[in-house]
């Protein structure tokens, strides 16, 4: 028996019990609604990150929060310097560490740990310097 063409109630043409072309658009729907489930998912999942933050990391770029909170879970104990940390000179206690070209955290130096105070735009961070 010759393998005829039918048509579907779909009003497609093809060989087969189903119509593939309604399958495929079908399975390309369902693959669409998942990966925007997914991407709200992370999106959520992203926002709800920011609580376990030990300093307010919102409204920053998505890099500068991630690379921010790999220096917050790496500096232990004053070694600052690895990062490329430098005082502040009108502030001993400060430690301003570079957390990407536009990016400054400073912290609190408190005696043997830092901690933590905020991550500012370079251009902020130029502005709350006296004298320039
Ligand atoms: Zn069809």
């Amino acid at each position: 028996m010759a393998k005829r063409k039918r048509a579907f109630p779909c009003g497609h043409k093809g060989y087969g019990k189903t119509c593939h072309r309604c399958t495929q658009e079908r399975q390309a729907q369902d693959h669409q609604v998942l990966a925007i489930a997914e991407k709200r998912n992370k999106k959520l999942e992203w926002e709800a990150s920011f609580a376990q933050d030990v300093i307010d990391l919102r409204g920053l770029p998505d890099y500068v929060v991630v690379k921010a909170r790999s220096i917050i879970a790496t500096i232990t104990h004053k070694n600052y310097r690895e990062f490329g940390g430098k005082r502040l000179r009108h502030n001993r206690f400060i430690i301003s560490i570079p957390v990407t070209r536009n990016y400054r955290m400073l912290c609190e130096d408190c005696g043997t740990f830092l901690i933590p105070q905020k991550v500012i735009s370079h251009e902020a961070y130029n502005v709350c310097k006296p004298g320039s």
